[in-house]
């Protein structure tokens, strides 16, 4: 048993699911929500529903907790900075870099044998209008900062460029969009002294949010091995303190290119609730606590399946039959996730 407070910012479903993992092995939490109504609110100890600027809660906050953790790299850096003299896991320089598509595509590119997209900085139409020519128009327009399942990201062809003209497109970046052959992602987790990572999995995305993931990911040792590496290199590269996920495309000839860094809990990890020994969420609250990170010890194929926007009306009849999770949303959006389930193999 330990009495110490874990603090975590951020209420959705991955702090939800922190939680549940903390409350297990006995650590009380407190949640800082920015939504008065959030999936961690049944299954944590305390919370505080506030801004990132009213001083008077944010003190309340920082004062009620021992240690901290995010849900979302979305925060600003200027309300992490204000923990001063205790532990928030991961460090800021890693939510720094993986907070802006830009900063964390410069670091990338800047390690030995790690490979993204082409890319190029946006900051103006006559910036897009150029890059564009230069993928050919086949390219995908994103914001530097706040993007998640797809939002603030814009297909660009040679038909709709125009429509850009009177855009503020200051802090975006231009990616190529490639025709990859897979999708798959690797979850490390631990500290400087041990690191364990959950084996690949496979992601299917349609309209650019997570659908299913699938464990084991349907490609060859040789690319279960490269994926491997790389995700090794990011990790010891970053002194991980924490939890990273690594999104890679495989492309037609093999390459690993690195899509995106999530340095918290992610949702292609949540099949490890279900069929690890030990899940993303166990080994989360481990690392901040100071206790023994474990080896995943995955039990069973499975697939992990979204429930997003209307699909959360069959939610009964799919727990009937699934093991399921709520979310616990107040209310059914359009491409939200409200909940997941599982199907073992
Ligand atoms: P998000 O933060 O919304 O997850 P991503 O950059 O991971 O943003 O994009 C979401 C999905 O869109 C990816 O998982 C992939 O399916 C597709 N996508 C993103 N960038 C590219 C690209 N350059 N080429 C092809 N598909 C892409
Ligand atoms: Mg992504």
């Amino acid at each position: 048993m330990n009495n110490k407070v874990l603090g975590i910012i951020g209420g959705g479903q991955l702090g939800m699911f922190t939680c549940i993992a903390a409350k297990k092995k006995g650590v009380k939490t407190i949640v800082f929500s920015t939504e008065p109504q959030f999936s961690a609110q049944k299954f944590c100890d305390n919370f505080i529903i506030s801004n990132f600027t009213n001083e008077k809660n944010i003190k309340t906050f920082f004062d009620s907790a021992d240690y901290f953790t995010i849900e979302t790299e979305n925060i600003p850096i200027s309300f992490l900075k204000r923990i001063k003299k205790k532990k928030i896991l991961p460090s800021l320089n890693v939510i720094e870099i993986t907070q802006n598509r830009l900063k964390e595509k410069i670091y990338l590119n800047s390690l030995s044998n790690i490979h993204t997209v082409k890319y190029s900085e946006i900051n103006n139409y006559s910036d897009l209008e150029k890059s564009a020519k230069n993928f050919n128009f086949n390219c995908i327009l994103k914001t530097q900062e706040f993007g998640y399942d797809g939002k603030g990201q814009f297909k660009i062809n040679q038909e709709n460029l125009n429509s850009f003209k009177t855009a503020n497109l200051k802090n975006f970046i231009l990616e190529e969009k490639i025709n990859f052959k897979t999708e798959i992602s690797i979850i490390a987790v631990g500290n400087s002294k041990h690191l364990v990572y959950y084996p690949p999995v496979e992601n299917i995305h349609s309209n650019s949010i997570l659908r299913e993931t699938i464990f084991p990911a349907r490609v060859n040792n040789s690319i279960k091995n490269k994926a491997m590496k790389n995700a090794e290199t990011i990790s010891k590269d970053l002194k991980l303190n924490g939890v990273l996920a690594i999104e890679m495309f495989v492309t037609n000839n093999d390459q690993i290119l690195i899509n995106e860094l999530a340095p918290r809990p992610h949702n292609s990890g949540h099949w490890t609730i279900d069929s690890c020994k030990f899940s993303q969420f166990d080994n989360l609250v481990s690392v901040i606590t100071k206790e023994k990170v474990n080896q995943p010890e995955p039990m069973k194929n499975c697939r992990m399946i979204n429930i997003i926007g209307n699909d959360y009306l069959e939610f009964n009849e799919i727990s009937s039959k699934y093991r399921a999770y709520d979310y616990f949303k107040t209310k059914v959006r359009p491409s939200r996730k409200m909940g997941h389930y599982m199907v073992f193999e």
